[in-house]
């Protein structure tokens, strides 16, 4: 894994380590804006977890976690996600990529310091450019920092909690992401000793604990069916987010096609992990979205119906602020 800040091309990578927010005072709110641009986010509770999220197969894939201060996928960047400061990105196609630059660059507006974006090392190397095209436009860079990463390798984002990327079945360097927790516990053999015995040990230097690795969230980007769903962080994350795009019959050729998940996959994918919470986003527009629920209902097995919500079950409560449609036929391998 490494850390990059962004420069535009030709600037010493000094000047911007000193430049935390480039923009003139004039320019630079004191206070964040409360913006009145209107919201298509859905914000739902699932287990311990609060989801602020907007999924639609190749229109736009952004899902918040406030509380774990990750967001996976940048969509468009819809306004609710711009303080939340580790951006994990899945992949480079346009409906889960496109606004990592206007996400960096909002940050200075509501005071928040420098995101960090979090994409596999094949992909940073295109944002740098990205990052620095946009220095060029505006005339001054947008502070942020990639981590550029490979399955396998951890970001620490607090004192008890990394992100763990791995790879997934979709395009070129896919990845999902693992949001984990570090828990200490006391190790069996020293279960109902004293206090005393305790500190006692601990003075001897003996270690007491040991530390447990807890996935509260796992998010599975764009995929097809793939050896991660037996990995131990994807199979036991309390909250799994895992794509279901295609759910009609006539579809499945599609979901082989664009290494997608379509609904018969259902089944097996609910049998292989253990999670309690399995949230269905990345919903094709072809099919009726009340459709699409009825075809999952009748897809698993019942005992299963309860575990599987869809990311967007709740509808916003201003469905007027509902963004129009774009053709529901596009975006098929996105
Ligand atoms: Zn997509
Ligand atoms: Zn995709």
């Amino acid at each position: 894994m490494s850390t990059v800040a962004i420069r535009p091309l030709g600037t010493p990578s000094n000047a911007i380590a000193n430049q935390t927010n480039p923009r003139t005072l004039d320019e630079t709110p004191s206070v964040p804006i409360v913006s009145p641009m209107p919201t298509w986010m859905n914000k739902r509770r699932v287990g311990n977890q609060t989801l602020l999220g907007y999924s639609l197969a190749g229109e736009e894939t952004v899902i918040g976690l406030p509380d774990l201060n990750v967001c996976f996928d940048v969509g468009r960047a819809p306004r609710e996600i711009i303080p939340i400061d580790n951006m994990c990105i899945s992949h480079g196609h346009m409906d889960h990529a496109a606004g990592v630059a206007y996400y960096l660059s909002q940050r200075g507006f509501i005071g928040a310091g420098a995101g960090r974006v979090i994409i596999h090392r094949d992909q940073a190397i295109n944002i740098q450019k990205l990052m620095a095209i946009w220095a060029d436009i505006e005339g001054h860079p947008a502070p942020g920092h990639i981590e550029a990463v490979l399955p396998g390798e951890d970001v620490k984002i607090r004192r008890d909690l990394l992100i763990r990327p791995f790879a997934v079945k979709h395009a070129a360097s896919a990845l999902g992401f693992s949001v984990i927790e570090s828990r200490h516990k006391l190790k069996a053999e020293h279960v109902g000793k004293s206090g005393q015995q305790i500190v006692a040990l601990k003075k001897q230097g003996i270690e007491i604990e040991d530390w447990l690795e807890v996935p509260l969230v796992t998010y599975c980007g764009d995929t097809a069916m793939a050896p991660f769903l037996d990995l131990p962080y994807v199979r036991q994350a309390e909250v799994l987010l895992i794509e279901c795009t295609f759910f009609d019959r006539e579809h499945l050729h599609r979901a082989r096609v664009g290494n997608h998940i379509h609904v018969s996959d259902m089944r097996e994918i609910l049998a292989r992990v253990e999670s309690p919470h399995v949230v269905i986003t990345h919903v094709t527009r072809r099919t009726d979205p009340r459709r699409a629920r009825d075809i999952m209902r009748d897809a698993i097995d019942p005992a299963d119906r309860d575990r599987v919500s869809f990311l967007m079950d709740r509808p916003p409560r201003r469905q007027f602020d509902r963004p129009r449609r774009a053709d529901a036929t596009a975006g098929d391998n996105a």
